[in-house]
């Protein structure tokens, strides 16, 4: 029997769910069990492996310019990315118009009123004042923080730092070889995660709200083969199609789990595998990328904006537009890669321009159904985003080589 790839596998796990959930219906939570094992094993290997693989990396990256120059070039792609990805929601939600016409009764669930953070505030917080609290808890941008701050002086202390280098060098390819074991699990996972997902949503739920699922899918749809295409071609010099066919199977996982950091060591291992980016690139970007970057959230908020004005009969003005975009960019860098964390922070975007909070509780019925679509394009953003830094810091030793 010829064998068949992963990425095949874990469609089929996909493919089964959506057909057994429909089917069975509720009766698919016998399966929870395998979702939440393949969950907890790859939530298991998050910390360990980006601490290990980001130490190594940094170290790799040898020198505070490089540094500042990889890191200057991703946050520039990530903020164009997400203002392409916050003006397609708009748009795709204006044209599709999910909200107008539409007669439902508002589920009466109190929406919390949420303060943002202040930008101050944002920036202190990346500073652990305990380091063991940032693992333990998982703080993905303080475990950032921890590893450029040891991965820099282990550069500068040299010989003596080394068998430090070699341990963090080889954790992380332990912490690899564990990620490829649970990697096999994942068509079972993958399985497990969706068939309850799909057997609990009845249409009765999801067909009131099918124009809003809709758009969110087309826009998502739009920024992968749009703007992430484009990019990979021109800016990352590879094809589209090899691009989308490596990243795959983390975009099934994004999309099942609904997390972009429990989705973080498949994200790494095909970016490094199937795409061809270095260990120092991937480990550094995609983890960043995996809280501060989140285009599917940003065409979220501008679709769910649009739906809750329509459906509400408010007229959004230019000045409420531009506000949407800002708030949809910095909510982007707020909020954190774990399911549902949109929907919270959609009360921010809503009181930037005066919408009823009372709208949030609308698209809470679907959130997850809306979570999957945003979550991939989150992962899949990050990964476009290590293939055009990559391209450009090779273009760059090619040039100083010559
Ligand atoms: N679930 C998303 C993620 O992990 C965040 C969100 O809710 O938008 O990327």
């Amino acid at each position: 029997m010829k064998k068949i790839g992963m990425l095949a596998q874990i469609f089929i796990g996909f493919i089964l769910a959506v057909i057994l959930g429909a089917v069975l219906g509720p009766k698919m939570e016998v399966v929870q069990p395998l979702g939440d094992l393949f969950l907890r094993l790859i939530k298991f290997i998050v910390v360990p492996l980006v601490l290990a693989s980001l130490i190594t990396g940094i170290t790799s990256l040898n020198n505070v310019k490089k540094l500042l120059s990889v890191g200057g070039k991703t946050i520039a792609y990530f903020m164009v990315t997400t203002l392409m990805a916050v003006s397609i929601g708009l748009l795709v939600g204006t044209v599709i118009a999910p909200g107008k016409g539409l007669d439902i009764a508002i589920p009466t669930e109190n929406a919390e009123q949420k303060e943002m953070p202040s930008v101050v505030d944002t920036f202190l917080n990346i500073i652990p004042t305990n380091p063991f609290e940032s693992l333990s808890t998982g703080n993905i941008l303080q475990i950032i923080f921890i590893a450029i701050a040891i991965g820099m002086a282990i550069t500068a202390v040299g010989e003596k730092a080394k068998p430090l280098a070699d341990f963090f060098d080889s954790l992380a390819q332990v912490m690899y070889k564990i990620t490829g074991f649970i990697m096999k699990l994942a068509p079972i996972g993958v399985f497990g995660i969706m068939a309850p997902i799909v057997g609990n949503y009845g249409l009765a739920i999801i067909l009131p709200l099918l124009k809003v699922i809709l758009a969110v899918a087309i826009a998502c749809a739009i920024q992968l083969l749009v703007t992430y295409s484009i990019a990979v071609r021109t800016l990352g010099k590879m094809s589209p199609f090899q691009f989308i066919k490596g990243i795959l199977p983390a975009g099934l996982v994004a999309f099942t789990t609904a997390s972009s950091s429990a989705t973080l060591p498949v994200s790494i291992k095909n970016t490094e595998e199937n795409l061809g980016v270095s260990k120092e690139i991937s480990s550094f970007v995609l983890p960043l990328g995996s809280t501060v970057n989140m285009d599917g959230g940003a065409i979220y908020q501008g679709i769910a904006v649009i739906f809750i004005a329509q459906f509400f009969n408010v007229d959004l003005s230019f000045s409420q537009i531009i506000t949407v975009m800002v708030m949809a960019m910095l909510v982007s860098i707020g909020a954190a890669g774990v399911p549902g964390a949109g929907l919270i922070m959609l009360t921010m975007v809503l009181q930037s321009v005066n919408l009823p909070l009372e709208g949030i509780a609308l698209v809470a019925a679907i959130d997850r159904i809306l979570d999957m679509f945003r979550t991939s394009i989150n992962v899949m953003g990050d990964a476009s985003a290590a293939v055009v830094v990559q391209e450009s810091e090779n273009k760059k030793n090619l040039r100083k080589a010559a």
